[in-house]
């Protein structure tokens, strides 16, 4: 038992480092943002916040935030990375 534990525990520091195997599907965040709680989720592939900058512009800080987080483990149709270069020509900085 203890031998096979102990591979357990060095396939998952394997695969912490691995990230490319994990690939979110769908959650949900509470982030505390400067002035209020937002509540972040991420389904098929889209994200949504419920701040007001989100409903007007369809991206914001708290997604932007999490999108840096967790990288390429959600795959998302389009980035806020993306979005933002397509409105403006540049990358984020
Ligand atoms: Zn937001």
């Amino acid at each position: 038992m203890y031998s096979s534990l102990i591979g357990k525990v060095e396939k998952a520091n394997r695969y912490t480092e691995e990230r490319d195997r994990f690939s979110f599907t769908e959650f949900t965040v509470r982030v505390r943002g400067d002035n209020n709680e937002h509540v972040v989720t991420f389904k098929d592939g889209e994200w949504r916040c419920d701040c007001d900058f989100f409903t007007i512009y369809g991206l914001c800080s708290h997604g932007m935030a999490l999108e840096r987080i967790l990288g390429e483990m959600v795959p998302a149709k389009m980035t806020f990375a993306d979005m933002v270069k397509a409105r403006t020509g540049t990358a984020l900085p």
